[in-house]
């Protein structure tokens, strides 16, 4: 696609959005950022020129989402980057397979167990949508000791976004962000 749009030749400013964004924490876990989550999917002029930042709420109803798009107005308001126009895309839907590694590595070290396995083929992606019967998933291991010997407590831990486990050898419950 060269379909060029664009009313300004040189843009400083998208980098310096991408730049500022990047370091916008997620409201809940805030050892990753909204970039790392894959909640920030762009960063880009909208057809009349104005600065458009694209948003995809990690679960729907998730109540992090407003706040958000509120610390991402913030961000942009302190780096004086006005006007901007903030886009919530739901398709397509997020999943976990948009984290990054380092993401998830973050998520181990601050006791909640990283997503495991695959949810869903980036080639295929209506397939999740249409998937109304839970798959049966594999336990997460314990971010604490390492253990695949856990178990759930609760199918909803501290949001829900996550469930509640316990490791069966360290005793420690922790929770787990769920694959979706
Ligand atoms: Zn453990």
């Amino acid at each position: 696609m060269t379909t060029s749009t664009a009313t300004y030749s040189t843009d400083a400013t998208l980098d310096r959005a991408w730049a500022v964004l990047e370091t916008v924490p997620d409201p809940e876990i805030p050892v990753v950022s909204i970039r790392e989550l894959g909640i920030l999917r762009d960063v880009r002029r909208a057809a009349d020129g104005t600065l458009e930042v694209v948003i995809t709420p990690t679960y729907s109803g998730c109540p992090a989402m407003s706040q958000i798009a509120e610390d991402v107005a913030h961000a942009l308001d302190v780096a004086e980057l006005t006007p901007y126009r903030i886009a919530t895309v739901l398709a397509p839907a997020w999943t976990t397979d948009w984290m990054t590694a380092d993401a998830r590595e973050k998520l181990r070290a601050y006791g909640i167990a990283p997503p495991t396995g695959n949810c869903g083929s980036a080639a295929a992606p209506q397939e999740k949508v249409m998937r109304f019967v839970p798959r049966a998933l594999p336990a997460p291991s314990c971010p604490r000791c390492g253990s695949a010997h856990t178990e759930r407590l609760a199918q909803f831990g501290s949001t829900a976004c996550k469930a509640l486990y316990r490791c069966i050898d360290c005793r420690e419950p922790f929770d787990y962000f769920k694959p979706y």
